[in-house]
């Protein structure tokens, strides 16, 4: 056994060993550990244990509500088990090995897969472990169950039944289907984190988040990786400057894009899938076999199954749960926050809304967070870190493109020189012309998510171009580049 493995399976019994400890209420499925009788009482009960239903939890329950959270699942939801924190580790490992493997070839250095994973499954048991501590601590009664809400202010639990003044929905989201002939022979986001092995080859749908982080995580492992994108560019909804600038450093690294490419058609044969599409509206088809797929073609609101629409809850556009600004849905007993409502789908909005709510309902009312300048960061390789407006929509919220200027620097960082790598690093900046108010940082450098959080800040305080030219820069540094 290497030290590594055995620091692996020391974290692995130090989180069993604690594991013990929270004491959680199991109700199987259609069965109650006590008789079916009068509804315990509740001040708020949380259907869901991610991050924004733990949040609320505990922020409730220290302003001294009586809180019940019922989760079936692992507490920690998508974010701890199958998102944010496997895909972080996941990064760190592939990053590490193309240090590895670029410095330290001649040590025979390197990052393996089937290691990596063991390492990303002890760090999300010993996660989950710490947030059911934390609701113990905070007081929340934790049920394990499957949650339906059986009246405006009653949720059952298999036989069992928790009365509540209010109760809050934060049952996220989950991956969606692809909506093709044979599209359920493509794997999601959440069964490669319980990959023990990897395909040789893979064909990745999709050129959002997800696709764009799993495709850049995977091809460092070493999977030859295709991405059919039926865009004209990856990450739509960023600056078209920053999505240019990552396909061409993805190309560069080995990973094959095919844009404005239509999947029609999943088929399998002989142990491989054949995935077949159609490129800029051509009838022609053309197709890929390869070992696997895997689709990213977003998430759906999750909450279907719950009982809501007898109470009159009702969707909004995009088949969430319709809330109004302070997270009430048409029930007005039932609130619904996180990734099962429109807006941003990112943990830290999630936590915060859970936090504000849970103010609101049972503390003092708390100040709203800014849900209009959220940074956020795609963690592929190199990273983007983006915050406020993209050049497009400055102008298109300007409405003149003359009053919107720009600032972009493309230029090599001393980390990728010293890897002997001529990748370029991006900053752009997007400000009103007239005032020099910056409305949107964009950047494209494995240190840019980390950049980005501290920008936001500048960027709610209105930072100005002239700010940044009388700010004594941080030499040698990325974020440097932005100043000056
Ligand atoms: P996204 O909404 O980011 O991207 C979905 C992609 O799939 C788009 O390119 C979309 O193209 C494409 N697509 C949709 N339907 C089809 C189809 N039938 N065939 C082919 N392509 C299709 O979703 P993700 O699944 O990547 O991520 C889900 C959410 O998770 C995101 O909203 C994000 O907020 C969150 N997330 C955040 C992360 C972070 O903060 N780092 C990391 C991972 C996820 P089109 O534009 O044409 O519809």
């Amino acid at each position: 056994m290497t030290k590594r493995q055995a620091g692996v399976q020391g974290a692995r019994k130090r989180a069993s060993k604690v594991s013990a400890a929270p004491p959680v209420e199991q109700v199987p499925r259609g069965g109650s550990r006590r008789a079916a009788g009068a509804p315990r009482q509740a001040d708020f009960v949380v259907v869901g244990g991610g991050s924004a239903g733990v949040a609320a939890a505990i922020r409730a329950a220290s302003h001294g509500a009586s809180v019940a959270l019922v989760e079936r699942d692992a507490i920690g939801g998508t974010c701890v088990h199958r998102g944010c924190v496997p895909k972080k580790l996941l990064s760190y490992g592939a990053n590490w090995a193309a240090v590895l493997s670029g410095c330290l070839s001649h040590t025979g250095g390197r990052e393996d897969w089937s290691d990596a994973i063991v390492r990303v499954n002890a760090e999300v048991a010993r996660l989950a472990v710490v947030y059911q501590e934390r609701l113990q601590q905070a007081g929340v009664r934790m049920i394990r169950g499957e949650a339906r809400l059986s009246g405006p202010d009653t949720v059952a639990i298999g036989a069992q039944a928790i009365r509540a003044r209010r109760i809050l929905v934060a049952t996220g989201s989950r991956p969606r289907p692809l909506p093709v002939p044979g599209g359920e022979l493509a794997a999601t986001s959440d069964d490669v984190f319980g990959w023990q092995s990897l395909p040789a080859s893979l064909a990745v749908i999709g050129g959002g988040y997800i696709a764009v982080e799993q495709a850049s995580i995977l091809s460092r492992y070493g999977v030859k990786v295709d991405m059919l994108v039926r865009e004209d560019r990856l990450l739509e909804n960023f600056d078209r400057d920053l999505s240019t600038a990552l396909a061409e450093a993805l190309a560069a690294k080995g990973v094959r894009l095919h844009f404005n490419a239509e999947v029609a058609l999943l088929d399998e044969a002989n142990g491989a899938i054949e995935v077949c599409y159609r490129q800029g509206g051509a009838a022609r088809t053309h197709s890929l076999r390869v070992q696997a797929a895997l689709a990213a073609v977003g998430r759906d609101p999750h909450w279907r199954d719950l009982g809501l629409e007898a109470l009159g809850v009702q969707q909004d556009e995009e088949g969430g749960i319709r809330v109004d600004r302070n997270f009430r849905s048409d029930a007005r007993t039932v609130y619904a926050i996180g990734d099962v409502i429109d807006g941003l789908h990112l943990t830290p909005t999630a936590i915060a809304q859970g936090r504000w709510l849970a103010d609101r309902l049972f503390g003092r009312r708390g100040e709203r967070a800014d849900f209009d300048l959220v940074p956020t960061a795609v963690f592929c390789d190199p990273a983007i870190g983006t915050v406020g407006m993209s050049e497009a929509q400055a102008i298109a919220d300007a409405g003149k493109p003359e009053r919107i200027a720009t600032r972009v620097k493309r230029f090599v960082s001393l980390e990728n020189r010293f890897a002997g790598s001529t990748q370029a690093s991006l900053v752009k900046l997007v400000y009103n012309a007239r005032s020099g108010r910056i409305l949107g940082a964009h950047l494209l450098d494995n240190a840019a998510p980390e950049i980005v959080q501290s920008f936001a800040l500048a960027l709610r305080l209105g930072a100005r171009m002239s700010h940044l030219q009388t700010t004594v820069q941080l030499h040698p540094t990325v974020a440097e580049e932005l100043f000056g």
